[in-house]
């Protein structure tokens, strides 16, 4: 994986955990997971198959409990009611009984009859008159003139019997429909010693009792009636209309001689089960708990995938952290380790145990660079990180390797800087193959140099023929002019004949120089070239080269331009190279065309500027599929060619940062052209 492709992964995988989160990591996957008991969900469900009745029963039970708390409070009040009647009967009765003993001590008359009888008539609103009756049940007194239905023979014969019991016992006198109310009539006989001197009778209005008696507010609520011992109705009270049938009671009121009972019927209905309060709250409660269970089962559902999804996130991270070659390791904002990846260990050849909590000065780094860590480290934690760069590390062992640095930093889920991540490449290896391709490099432009000298082998010897053809004729001439009188030795004309056989020697010296320099093996060195100069002191070696085909050549070279950072022969070495193929190409031309042209022009557009050289011949030009592989090494179309020329060129060029093209000349021919960036310190 290429470096910056892991950086990127990382950059990622930083954005969505903290360290502490991958620390956590291996335990957190541990419990994710742990397996969920299988009785969760059966006793989530036995729970609902619990509640569910439950919450049906509730109502039902509490319409059933108001029910009975409605009947038993009926039955109650009904004996309250049964009680009060059967207290108020037996006060008028001892009342009555009181008023025997006056009546048996002595006739009162019928004005004291009445005062007596007058606040006892007052208090009982129900007791209708008193009447006292003679021994054959003749009325002798009454209480009051209010009339009374005639009591018709059998009651008299009741009367007459109630005597001859000699107690006291009550009757009862049904009303008629439609006209009388029933009335109950109570009857005392009365003695003086042994002898039956009377009967005092009082008589009630059953619906009066009823009125009295009964307080309204169960009136209210209640249907009350008196029925006798047939079920006869004899009166009934319904003041709050008439009762259901519902809730409904029956209470017997035993009395000497009678039986009624009390019929109470209420007029409720029975409890509705909506209206209820405990039902609406405990169906609203239910609704409610109904709700948050789906809530809550969608939420653990939520739950459960992100679970998955963090599970299986955390094993594809556990997996690629293992499996990285690449070096992680992540600081927080104090500059303590807070994480290292197997791979980090493995480099810097200390176990994680050790570098996780530790603080700067790292262990790995190199005594001697410890300065530059000190200072890269406050520049990172003062966030002003560069993005990559390189330094040394040293092993355990205290062995030294190149490393490259991406940082970047450690942001958590809330978007806060938690600290930095780095990733750390061990290019100890790359260096090593750098290395060697350098050094390959070098020896195949050495090689392209000297075949070059190779190729212009011929040209040299002719090149050098003639100063050493003019310095043997200066010579020879010199040695004429010596050979004459001693007197007349012409020593102007041999002093010129010498100096010029020294500069023959010096230029042929030169040449052999700079054959020399241009093929010596040689470190690349950058200084400060100029081109019009450089291309000027090999416009010599471009012409020897052209001279053979009897090409011409055309220097243009703009004169302010600025110097370029470059390696001198390399430069020389490309513009040789460049020009020898063009010559080359104009090998067939037609006489007229053959005309090399080299111009150098500056493009000030571009930032840094750059120096623009053009070599341009009118030769055969390149067709497309040439034009494809022209850049491949050994690729040539000539039958001694070597193919690397071009291929050299580029990478000098590149190596000055610069760029190596070629286009059609619309002239015909082709027109090569290298940029190199014009130095600032120009
Ligand atoms: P060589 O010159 O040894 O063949 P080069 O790498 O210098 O190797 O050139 C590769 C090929 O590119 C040449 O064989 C030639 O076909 C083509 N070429 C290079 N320069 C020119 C040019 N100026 N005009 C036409 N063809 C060229």
């Amino acid at each position: 994986m290429p470096a910056a492709a892991v950086h990127y992964a990382l950059l990622h995988f930083e954005k969505a955990s903290t360290p502490m989160m991958i620390h956590a990591s291996s335990k957190l996957s541990a419990a994710l997971s742990g397996r969920r008991p299988p009785w969760r969900w059966l006793a989530v469900t036995l729970l609902m198959v619990l509640f569910f009745p439950t919450v049906l029963w509730l109502p039902w039970q509490a319409q059933r409990l108001e029910s009975n708390e409605r009947q038993e409070q009926l039955i109650a009040d009904t004996l309250w009611v049964e009680q009060t009647i059967r207290f108020q009967l037996g006060r008028d009765e001892e009342s009555i009984s009181l008023l025997a003993t006056e009546v048996a001590s002595g006739q009162p008359g019928l004005k004291k009859f009445r005062e007596r009888l007058l606040p006892v008539l007052r208090n009982s609103r129900e007791l209708l008159r008193i009447d006292w009756l003679g021994p054959q049940g003749k009325l002798i007194y009454a209480s009051n003139d209010i009339a009374l239905p005639e009591l018709g023979d059998s009651d008299t014969n009741l009367s007459s019997t109630a005597a001859n019991n000699k107690i006291a016992r009550y009757f009862l006198l049904p009303g008629r429909p439609g006209g009388t109310s029933s009335l109950l009539l109570y009857e005392l006989p009365v003695f003086k010693g042994a002898d039956y001197i009377g009967t005092l009778r009082a008589s009630y209005s059953l619906s009066l009792l009823l009125e009295e008696m009964v307080p309204w507010w169960f009136a209210q609520d209640n249907e009350i009636s008196i029925v006798d011992a047939d079920d006869t109705l004899l009166t009934r009270r319904s003041a709050g209309g008439s009762g259901r049938g519902i809730y409904t009671h029956r209470r017997p009121l035993e009395l000497p001689g009678v039986t009624l009972s009390l019929r109470t019927n209420s007029i409720k209905s029975a409890p509705k089960l909506l209206p209820n309060l405990l039902v609406g709250s405990v169906v609203l409660l239910s609704l409610g708990l109904l709700w948050s269970l789906w809530a809550l089962w969608r939420d653990i559902n939520r739950r459960i995938a992100a679970e998955v999804a963090l599970r299986q996130q955390i094993s594809f991270r556990t997996a690629m952290e293992n499996s990285l070659l690449t070096g992680l390791r992540a600081r927080d904002l104090t500059g303590r380790v807070t994480y290292v990846n197997p791979a980090f260990c493995q480099m810097v050849g200390i176990p994680a145990e050790q570098l996780v909590g530790m603080a700067p000065p790292m262990p790995y780094w190199a005594p001697e660079v410890m300065d530059a860590y000190q200072q890269r480290l406050s520049q990172v934690l003062q966030g002003k990180v560069a993005p990559q760069h390189e330094t040394v590390f040293q092993r355990a062992n205290g062995e030294r390797f190149p490393v490259l640095i991406f940082e970047s930093p450690l942001v958590d889920a809330s978007g806060k800087q938690t600290g930095w991540m780095g990733s750390l490449l061990d290019i100890s290896d790359r260096r090593r193959v750098e290395d060697l391709n350098r050094q390959q490099q070098e020896k195949l432009q050495a090689s392209a140099r000297l075949a070059t000298m190779g190729e212009m082998a011929s040209t040299l010897a002719h090149e050098l023929n003639q100063p050493l053809a003019a310095i043997s004729s200066y010579t020879t001439g010199a040695l004429n002019l010596l050979e004459g009188e001693p007197d007349k030795i012409d020593t102007a004309m041999l002093k010129q004949a010498l100096e010029k056989a020294s500069a023959q020697a010096q230029r042929a010296g030169q040449i052999i120089r700079s054959v020399h320099t241009f093929v010596k093996k040689r470190e690349p060195m950058r200084e400060l070239v100029s081109l019009k100069t450089l291309i000027e002191s090999v416009a010599p070696l471009i012409e020897m080269q052209a001279r053979p085909f009897f090409v011409s050549m055309i220097l243009n070279i703009r004169a302010d331009l600025p110097p370029v950072l470059a390696d001198r022969v390399l430069l020389e070495q490309v513009v040789l190279n460049l020009t020898r193929n063009a010559v080359e190409a104009m090998r067939d031309a037609a006489s007229e065309k053959r005309m090399l042209r080299i111009v150098v022009r500056l493009d000030a557009d571009t930032l840094p500027p750059q120096v623009i050289v053009e070599i341009i011949d009118r030769g055969h030009g390149i067709p497309d599929e040439v034009s494809e592989r022209l850049f491949s090494p050994f690729f040539s179309t000539k039958a001694e060619g070597m193919g690397m020329g071009l291929n050299i060129c580029r990478s000098a060029i590149e190596f000055h940062g610069g760029l190596l093209t070629h286009r059609h000349n619309p002239q015909g021919g082709t027109v090569f052209q290298f940029s190199l960036p014009a130095s600032e310190t120009a």
